[in-house]
């Protein structure tokens, strides 16, 4: 008789939403051990040959699996051609050879420990990103040890439809895996930002990571459920618990299909008012996804990225390049580019090894404070050069960040103004008209909105740092993340001024932080003047349902209403309160 075996329920960090239901394949982890042993003198060279022999061996199963991706446009591709680079980087391989050279010890045992070197610094960084960077280095280690131990291993092949458990995968293994369209994807290991997270996300294949011994629980061929989007995962569910996610499944399904039909509708308020929902990208390559949400434009391009992991900082063609990339793929939409960024907890080679040591960087030399400073000020040309050159293909806007005031904002307007002058000068083509918004991120900022308004084409209000800056609140920082909160009665006073010195001024204004993409905030957003959200492009087609429910003047009567209360409790109660008479099925998060 077969043994029934009993529903297991547990909870992890869902990072992919949507509901899979389907049989476990189970990637064992066969633990290789890094055999070590010392070697004569004479053995050096034979050993340091056996490294790089196993080195161009795992580059070359690298190459196999790249040839077999669709695009090279996808994220594994290049996540694998990062591993590929690793396989060749110094820092390992240098420390490697020297180890054998210098200690006499075999290539296993020194690959370890050169791994064990960089592997260390990962840990260190504050950056969960980065710190989730770790596993890349693991991966390699792992690949490079089975070529060394001719222990090479095949691609893993599970049955289509299956649900992959793992202790982790390799972004190798990630990318093979939705070429097998495997219904879903677990793991013990994995935070946010791991590969099995960014690659599932990319290809929407439901995944709960965080799951600490999964692998432990679960067998081969046993039933799994999973939620990506709450991190559920059920071992074995009974058949009162299928039902029920059957049924969430299909609501999910049917919402899905329902938002993604909005696509090509209107992001118009019942009463006819026209919303700008605008993407915000850290790459040109995010566009084409965006556009499927239903994104009108670029409302913000974050540059920063261009710079950030790149030995070298970019130049003049390398802005001009992004800046043309961004205006071909949108097709005559239009583009809000910022300056870059950087500073704080966004680094960048040029200021690492400027070496600062700032106590407070958050209030430190960053962003146009950087770019107006002689550290930043050649960078900053470079990049305004590049954009202008690019302002000549399209509907391009150039975007302040951290503005503080008029002071700041006269002194970025003149290096445009000189650079403007040079390419004159050398007959460079430009649009002389390109406009020169701000962002709004500073409480500084807002209060002087009306000084402002009048020396600049836009303002786009960054309520992510207007936020931080407000209720003086490290955005990064949990121990105090319950007061960082977009309806706080401050906030809402805020945003309003800036919204009447823009209007007062007749310039546009946009909002670009994280709650501009909160469907529920949209009717408050509304009320308070804004007629441009910009936001990741996941979040367009939500709230572009929230948008077609609103009516303007309810909208303005909310807000009145909510300028009477004290708390933000009270009033994040009453948007969800109006937000549920307006669509009774909208997901309210209260
Ligand atoms: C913001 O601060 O709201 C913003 C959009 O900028 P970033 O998140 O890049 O700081
Ligand atoms: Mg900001």
């Amino acid at each position: 008789m077969t043994q029934v075996r009993r529903e297991i329920r547990r909870q992890g960090l869902g990072v992919s939403a949507g509901i899979a239901f389907g049989r476990a394949y189970l990637i064992g982890r066969d633990t290789l051990k890094a055999p070590r042993h010392h070697i004569e003198p004479d053995d050096v060279d034979t050993e340091v040959a056996r490294l790089y022999k196993a080195i161009a061996a795992s580059d070359r199963q690298l190459a196999k699996i790249k040839e077999k991706l669709a695009s090279e446009n996808e994220s594994d591709y290049h996540i694998i051609t990062a591993h590929q680079m690793m396989l060749h980087d110094e820092h390992l391989v240098g420390a490697a050879v020297g180890y054998i050279r210098d200690e006499l010890i075999n290539a296993e045992w020194a690959l370890r420990r050169a791994v064990d070197d960089i592997a260390g610094v990962f840990d260190r960084m504050q950056d969960e990103y980065l710190r989730d960077r770790r596993s890349d280095v693991e991966f390699v280690f792992e690949r490079v040890l089975r070529s060394l131990l001719g222990r090479e291993t095949g691609p893993v092949q599970p049955p289509p439809d299956a649900i992959v458990v793992a202790y982790d995968l390799s972004p190798a293994d990630t990318a093979q895996l939705h070429k097998a369209a495997v219904a879903g994807l677990i793991t013990d290991a994995g935070g946010k930002t791991s590969h099995t997270a960014i690659i599932a996300r990319a290809h929407e294949i439901p995944a709960v990571v965080g799951l600490e011994n999964i692998t432990e629980i679960v067998e081969t061929d046993d039933l799994l459920l999973i939620d990506g989007a709450v991190g559920v995962v059920i071992v074995n569910p009974t058949a009162a618990t299928v039902a029920d996610f059957r049924d969430e499944q299909r609501r999910q399904v049917a919402a899905g299909a329902a938002l993604h039909a909005m696509r090509d509708l209107p992001a118009n308020t019942q009463d006819g008012a026209e919303i700008a929902l605008l993407c915000n990208i850290d790459g040109p390559e995010e566009i084409e996804d965006a556009l499927d949400y239903g994104a009108r434009g670029v409302g913000l391009f974050r540059t920063e990225y261009l710079f950030m992991g790149q030995a070298e900082a970019p130049d003049e063609d390398v802005h001009y390049r992004s800046g043309v990339d961004v205006l071909n793929r949108l097709g005559g939409l239009p583009a809000t580019i910022r300056t870059f960024d950087l500073g704080a907890d966004k680094l960048a080679p040029f200021l690492e090894a400027a070496d600062l040591e700032e106590v407070n960087p958050a209030l430190g030399l960053r962003s146009i404070r950087l770019c107006l400073s002689p550290l930043g000020r050649p960078l900053f040309k470079a990049q305004l050069r590049g954009l202008l050159r690019a302002s000549a293909h399209g509907p391009l806007k150039i975007m302040f960040p951290m503005i503080s005031g008029v002071s700041e904002l006269r002194a970025a307007k003149a290096v445009v103004d000189e650079v403007k002058l040079e390419l004159q000068q050398e007959g460079v083509a430009f649009d002389e008209h390109v406009k020169l918004g701000i962002m709004i991120e500073m409480p500084s900022a807002a209060l002087s909105a009306d000084f402002l308004a009048e020396e600049c084409d836009f303002f786009s209000i960054g309520t992510n740092d207007l936020i931080q800056y407000t209720m003086a609140v490290d955005r990064v920082n949990e121990y105090v993340s319950y007061l960082y909160e977009p309806l706080h009665p401050a906030l809402m006073r805020l945003l309003g001024q800036v919204a009447r010195a823009a209007h007062a001024a007749k310039i546009p204004v946009t909002v670009c932080g994280e709650m501009a993409g909160e469907p529920m905030i949209a009717p408050v957003l509304i009320g308070l003047g804004i007629r441009e959200l910009s936001m990741s492009a996941v979040s367009v087609p939500e709230v572009k349902a929230m948008v077609r429910a609103t009516r303007i003047p309810e909208a303005e009567a909310l807000v009145q209403r909510i300028g009477r209360l004290a708390t933000a409790a009270e009033v994040r109660a009453m948007v969800a309160d109006y937000v549920f008479g307006l669509t009774p099925h909208a997901k309210v998060r209260v």
